[in-house]
C-alpha cells in the first residue's frame, strides 16, 4: 500500500495504536464468520492478511478503548488443508504440545488459521475446495486438543453439501476407518451417524453389511449404529415417534 512499507516479515506483535495503524493501513480484514466463528467477531477477534507477503494477523481489543494487540499467525494458506500430510504433521504438533507453552498456541494457530476456518465455512455455498478441505480433515482424523468440535463442524457442513460420487466414496470410507478406531464424543458420533445417512447407498450398506460379520464382537454395534443410520427412512422415524407417544 502507497506509504507504509510492509514490515510483515519481521513484525511478530505490535501493541496499541500502532498495531491498529499498522492494520488498518497496510493489511486487509479476512471476513472470517458464522456459527462459532460469529463468536470471534463478537469477542472482537479479527484476522488480517498482508496482500504482498501472505502472512496473517489476528487482532485483540484491548482493554482501553479502540486499541488493538497485533499478532502474526504462523504462515499459512489455503491450499495446506488440501494436504494430508500438512494437516497430520500439524495435529500431531498439537498433540505433542503442552496447554500455555508458546508451542501450543503456535501449533493452535498453524492448525485452526483463518484459511481453514473459511474454507470449512464455504461447504456451505458446495465450494469443491471446501469440500475437499473437509474431506481431508475426516481422512486424517485428528486426534487433538478442539479436534473433535472441527471434526463435527466439517461433518455438519458436508451432511448438507452436494457432493460428487467420488467425495461420497471417500466420506463413506473415512466413516467405515473412524468407527473401526474407536468410540467418539457424542456430538461426534450423532454427525458422523447424519453425514453417513446423507452419504447412503446399497453399496455403502452392502459394505458395512460385510464389515459388520468381519469384525470383532466388541466392534460390531458401532457398525450396526452406522448401519441403521442409513435404514432410517423418515417414515421408519415418525412411526416409531408414533409407537411411542
Ligand atoms: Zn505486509
Amino acid at each position: 500500500m502507497d506509504g507504509v512499507p510492509c514490515r510483515c516479515a519481521e513484525l511478530e506483535e505490535l501493541d496499541g495504536p500502532a498495531g491498529r495503524t499498522y492494520a488498518e493501513t497496510h493489511l486487509f480484514e479476512r471476513a472470517v464468520g458464522n456459527g462459532t466463528d460469529q463468536q470471534l467477531v463478537a469477542s472482537g477477534i479479527r484476522y488480517w492478511r498482508c496482500e504482498a507477503t501472505g502472512w496473517q494477523f489476528v487482532s485483540h481489543p484491548l482493554a482501553e478503548g479502540p486499541l488493538l494487540r497485533l499478532r502474526r499467525l504462523p504462515f499459512t494458506t489455503t491450499d495446506d488443508y488440501l494436504d494430508h500430510d500438512v494437516v497430520a504433521r500439524r495435529a500431531a504438533a498439537l498433540a505433542r504440545s503442552t496447554i500455555g507453552t508458546d508451542e501450543h498456541q503456535e501449533a493452535l494457530d498453524a492448525l485452526y488459521s483463518p484459511d481453514l476456518r473459511t474454507l470449512i465455512q464455504s461447504v456451505n455455498r458446495n465450494d469443491p475446495m471446501g469440500i475437499e478441505a473437509a474431506i481431508v480433515l475426516l481422512e486424517v482424523d485428528p486426534w487433538c486438543f478442539r479436534s473433535g468440535y472441527l471434526k463435527v463442524s466439517a461433518m455438519d457442513h458436508l451432511a448438507r453439501a452436494r457432493l460428487q460420487p467420488s467425495d461420497r466414496d471417500r466420506i463413506q470410507t473415512a466413516l467405515v476407518a473412524a468407527t473401526l478406531k474407536g468410540p467418539r464424543r457424542a456430538d461426534e458420533h450423532r454427525s458422523a451417524l447424519r453425514l453417513a445417512r446423507h452419504v447412503r447407498s446399497p453399496a455403502f450398506a452392502a459394505r458395512l453389511e460385510a464389515l459388520r460379520a468381519e469384525v470383532p464382537a466388541a466392534k460390531r454395534p458401532a457398525v450396526q449404529r452406522l448401519l441403521d443410520a442409513l435404514g432410517e427412512s423418515r417414515r421408519a422415524r415418525t412411526s416409531r415417534r408414533r409407537r411411542r407417544g
